[in-house]
C-alpha cells in the first residue's frame, strides 16, 4: 500500500533522513517511534508531499508520489494529521471538519463523513458549534484526527497524536485509531514518543534514531527487545 525506499531528506545541507525504507501493508497499523529530532515528522511530511526528498522513492498503491504537491498526494488518498493540528481557530468544530472534505470525491460524502467523525468522537458532536480556539488540547487533537478522516483517506498518517495529552485522553484517541483501522479499514501510520501506547495498538513498528531506521519488527518483538526496553521504556 505504502512503500518508502532509501529516502534521504536534507534541510539546508544537513541530512535529516538517511536512506530510510519502510513498508506499510493495506489496512495495517504501523508506528514510527523515536526520540526528539529522530526525523519522524520529516518522514511523514515528506510522504505527504510537504518536503521534497533528495533521494529515494515513495510509492502509494501503484503510483510513485515523491515530488507531487501535497494536494495531489491528498487526492490519491493519503491524509496527514500534523503535530500542531493546523486547525482554524476562529471556525467552529463542524466548519473545521468540513474544511477537511477537500478532494472532489470527498465533498459529496461530507455529511456521512461528519456522522462518522461524530460517532467516533461524541465529545466533538457535543461541541460542534464551539470555536476551535476554545477547545481543550485533547478535543483539538480529536478534531485534527476527525478532519483528517473527512477526506476519506486510504492511509491516515498522524504525527504524535498523544503529544502533551493526559493519559485518559490518550486512551480515547488510541481507541478511536483502532476503530478507524479495524472498522473503517483505513491504513494507519502514526509517529509516537509514547512508545508503549503506540506498540500496544500497532501491528509493527520502526524505530528511527538520528534519521535512520535503527530497528524494525512486529510490535510484540519491539516491546520485548533489549534496545527498546533499555532506551525507551526505562526498564
Ligand atoms: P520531534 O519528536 O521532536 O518532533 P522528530 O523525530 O519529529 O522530532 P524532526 O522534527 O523530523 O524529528 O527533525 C529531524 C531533524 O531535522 C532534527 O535534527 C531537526 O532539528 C531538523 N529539522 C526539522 N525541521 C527543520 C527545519 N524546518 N529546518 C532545519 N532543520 C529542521
Amino acid at each position: 500500500m505504502l512503500k518508502v525506499e532509501d529516502l534521504s531528506v536534507y534541510y539546508d545541507g544537513l541530512r535529516a533522513l538517511h536512506s530510510v525504507s519502510l513498508e506499510v501493508e493495506d489496512r495495517e497499523m504501523v508506528c514510527i517511534l523515536g526520540p526528539n529530532g529522530a526525523g519522524k515528522s520529516t518522514l511523514l511530511q515528506t510522504i505527504a508531499g510537504l518536503l521534497e526528498p533528495r533521494a529515494g522513492q515513495i510509492i502509494l498503491g501503484d503510483r510513485t508520489i515523491q515530488g507531487l504537491p501535497p494536494h495531489r498526494v491528498a487526492a490519491l488518498g493519503l491524509a496527514l494529521v500534523p503535530e500542531e493540528g493546523w486547525l482554524y481557530p476562529q471556525m467552529n468544530v463542524t466548519e473545521n471538519l468540513l474544511m477537511g472534505a477537500f478532494p472532489k470525491e470527498a465533498r459529496g460524502q461530507a455529511r456521512e463523513r461528519l456522522d462518522l467523525v461524530y460517532r467516533l468522537f461524541p465529545r466533538l458532536k457535543e461541541r460542534r458549534r464551539q470555536m476551535a480556539e476554545t477547545l481543550s488540547g485533547g478535543e483539538r487533537q480529536m478534531l485534527a484526527v476527525g478532519r483528517g478522516l473527512m477526506s476519506n483517506p486510504r492511509v491516515l498518517m498522524l504525527d504524535e497524536p498523544s503529544l502533551g495529552l493526559a493519559p485518559m485522553i490518550i486512551k480515547d484517541i488510541m481507541a478511536a485509531l483502532v476503530r478507524i483501522n479495524q472498522e473503517e479499514k483505513v491504513t494507519v501510520v502514526l509517529t509516537e514518543q509514547n512508545i508503549f501506547h503506540a506498540l500496544k495498538i500497532s501491528r509493527r513498528g520502526y524505530v528511527l534514531e538520528n534519521g535512520r531506521v535503527a530497528l524494525a519488527g512486529r510490535s510484540e518483538e519491539l516491546l520485548a527487545s533489549e534496545h527498546v526496553k533499555k532506551n525507551y521504556l526505562g526498564l
